[in-house]
């Protein structure tokens, strides 16, 4: 690992001012300081963010909602019953016990590329700024199957997949205020750009994720596939939100996780289901509809029948 320097920042904008051109925040450190043992990444600064006031805090925003601390931990989501469900489901899944206890909101989010060719310090491959995807030819099974750029790099963080449906902001500091994304927000630079991970531009901080006020009757539900049970990313995961009245599909959103660069939302889908019939018959057309479009490469197209599957029942999950 590259020497660095140590800092501690006491609010936003000391963060802000002190990350300078050759920093990176420091949450859990879970993502980054793998990256570093690597030299994918070689900061000269480290600026812990964890001790900025009110971000380890899960609390009630004004209007009802839930506003999550950046540096709440994975674990600590997972142990409050009364945030959606969904979210407490994604969060379970993170990696094991011991990656939840210390891995936080804001650094699940802000995680970057598990492509195989991504973390192999010796390659430099199109998105850590060389010419060329690697995995386009070759090993792409943990790849994505819907992309809008020469990176088939998924985004494999389980929180953007459940707070895509909740409707849920990052709340940002950019440039000494805050400002807000919704997760489509969050990650749109990477679909079309392949050196992006998201759209996060330097020097931004996410100070706390905000969840909307939970409706009456709306429920939720995530499901994923891994490998392995334990210690493992998804190879395919999936979220819906919505409301099942008087057995009709009401204002359900879906989202595809670890197949595109981007949670995976399709507005035709869920319009598609709106009043439509809670069964099998429904959700398979939505799941028709979305994976319509996916293009898999010579690896990974097993992606297609698992988000299927992962759909239908994450959709038939909110009648239960
Ligand atoms: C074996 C293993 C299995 C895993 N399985 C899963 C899984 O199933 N699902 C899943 O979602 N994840 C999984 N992970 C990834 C893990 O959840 C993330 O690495 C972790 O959540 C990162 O959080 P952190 O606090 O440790 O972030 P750090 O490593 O500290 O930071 C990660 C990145 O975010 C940036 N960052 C941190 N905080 C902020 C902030 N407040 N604002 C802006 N940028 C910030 C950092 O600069 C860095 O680039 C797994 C990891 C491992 C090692
Ligand atoms: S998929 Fe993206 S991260 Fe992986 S080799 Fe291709 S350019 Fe690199």
């Amino acid at each position: 690992m590259k020497a660095f320097e140590y800092v501690n920042a006491q609010t936003p904008e000391s963060a802000a001012g002190l990350i300078g051109t050759e920093g990176r925040y420091l949450a859990g450190g879970i993502d980054l300081l793998g990256e570093m043992k690597e030299y994918i990444a070689t900061p000269a600064r480290l600026v812990n963010v964890k001790n900025l006031p009110t971000t380890r805090e899960i609390s009630k925003t004004p209007e009802g909602g839930f506003r999550l601390g950046a540096n709440v931990t994975i674990a600590e989501l997972a142990a409050q019953a009364d945030l959606p469900a969904g979210l407490i489901e994604a969060a379970a899944e993170v990696g094991s016990p011991q990656i939840r206890a210390v891995a936080t909101v804001g650094g699940n989010l802000a995680q970057h590329s598990r492509c195989w060719y991504y973390r192999q310090r010796d390659l430099t491959c199109l998105k850590r700024g060389g010419s060329t995807c690697y995995a386009r030819d070759g090993e792409n099974k943990y790849n994505a199957i819907f992309t809008g750029n020469p990176c088939i790099s998924p985004v494999v963080s389980n929180l953007a997949v459940a707070l895509t449906v909740l409707s849920a902001q990052a709340v940002v500091w950019r440039k000494s205020k805050e400002v807000r994304l919704t997760m489509a927000e969050l990650y749109a630079d990477a679909w079309n750009n392949p050196l992006a991970q998201n759209s996060l531009q330097p020097g931004d901080l996410i100070l706390a994720v905000e969840i909307p006020a939970p409706v009456a009757g709306v429920r939720s539900s995530y499901l994923q596939v891994s490998e392995k049970s334990d210690f493992d990313w998804a190879l395919v995961s999936c979220a819906a939100a919505g409301s099942v009245n008087e057995g009709k599909f009401r204002g359900v959103k879906i989202a595809l996780g670890a197949v595109a660069p981007v949670p995976f939302q399709m507005e035709e889908a869920n319009a598609l289901l709106e009043g439509k019939p809670c069964n099998e018959a429904s959700a398979n057309a939505a799941a028709s509809l979305i994976l319509a479009t996916a293009t898999p490469f010579s690896h990974n197209g097993y992606k297609v029948p698992i988000a299927r599957a992962l759909i239908r029942r994450t959709l038939l999950n909110l009648a239960k």
